[in-house]
Order: structure tokens, then sequence, then C-alpha cells
């Protein structure tokens, strides 16, 4: 008898501070040519994140119960080296997204001293939308903060999130 098929797993890392459509829009691209998408949120942060890693990984959780294919990505955080955890859950490859030139140079640094160190795991890059392009939780943070709608960049679940802590700053301000 035949050896059933290993799955095809893809670990999709990141921040995630918060979880924006231009993140689901790579994750789901990658459930394209993998089986199981592992949306994995870091830990190790040097700056302190905005959110939590308790709440980067539930809304990220609850984003992507909102869309197809969900049962395909799922959501972890983890901390330490990227590929000792891309080993740990027998990842094929590590999924990126690739916005604009910008982010080339630091990503492909990132991706050849990855190779390195885990020769057998590949990188590959995705790219978004086209209005996602210019999309990072950085500038989502950013705009909300100064009161810009953002509710086109970012999942429901997250609008929500921003708007409740908005509303906490604004108390403790007042
Ligand atoms: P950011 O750079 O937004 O702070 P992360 O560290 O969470 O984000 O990014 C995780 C991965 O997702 C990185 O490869 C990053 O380039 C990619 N990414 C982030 N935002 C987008 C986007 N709008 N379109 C495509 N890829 C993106």
């Amino acid at each position: 008898m035949n050896d059933p098929q290993p799955i095809r797993r893809a670990i999709y890392p990141g921040s995630f501070d918060p979880i924006t459509n231009g993140h689901l829009d790579v994750a789901v691209r990658a459930t394209r040519l993998f089986d199981e998408v592992v949306l994995a949120i870091t830990q190790n942060q040097r700056k302190t994140p905005f959110l939590s890693i308790d709440e980067r990984v539930q809304l990220a959780t609850e984003a992507v119960e909102a869309i197809q294919p969900r049962k395909r990505i799922r959501v972890v955080s983890f901390s330490g080296l990227l590929v000792d955890f891309a080993r740990t859950i027998q990842a094929h490859a590590v999924v990126r997204g690739l916005r604009a030139v910008s982010d080339f140079e630091f990503e492909f640094q990132l991706a050849l001293m990855n190779r390195r160190l885990a020769p057998e795991i590949e990188m590959i890059f995705l790219m978004p939308r086209d209005q996602y392009v210019f999309l990072s939780s950085n500038i989502v943070r950013e705009i909300h903060r100064l009161g810009g709608d953002v509710s086109e960049f970012v999942p429901a679940v997250v609008l929500r999130a921003l708007n409740q802590q908005r509303q906490t700053e604004n108390r403790s301000l007042s």
C-alpha cells in the first residue's frame, strides 16, 4: 500500500501587531500552495509591542475564522529562532509577504540567513493585492491613533479592538 501523502505545511511568521487585511491576503494565497499554513506570531520583539501576545493571537484567530479556507490556516505563537520552530512543526517552507522594493533588502538578508540555518526549508515570497501594497500594522496603528478610518484595511475584530483601546486611552486622559 502507498504511504499517504505528507501534509505540505508552510509557516507564515511575523509580529501581526495587529493582523491586517494584507497579512490575511498573503495567508490565503499561501493556502493555494500548501495544505496547511501556520500563522506564527512571534513573542521575541525587541520593542514593546502595541498588543500583548495573547491579544494578537486572539485577534488573528478570530480574523482567520471569519474567512475561507479557515481550517487550513492555524494561528499559534512562538518564541526563539524561527527555523527551530519551523522544524518543530515540520514546515516545508517559510512564507513572507513582499510589499514594495523597500521590503526586499531586509527580507532577502533574512531569507539567506534562514536558509543557511535550515537549508531544507524553502523561503517563499508572496505579493498581496495592489490595495494592500502600502499597508503595514504600523501605518494602521498610526492612522487609527490620529482618528483616521482604517476599516478597509483591517478585519472587523481588529477595528473593534482598536476602537476599544482608544476609548480606554481617552478615558484615562480625561
Ligand atoms: P509589519 O511589517 O506589517 O509590521 P509583520 O512583522 O507582522 O508586519 O509581517 C509579517 C510578514 O507579513 C512580513 O513578511 C511582512 O512583509 C508581511 N506583510 C505585512 N503586511 C503586509 C501587506 N500589507 N502585504 C503583504 N505582506 C505583508
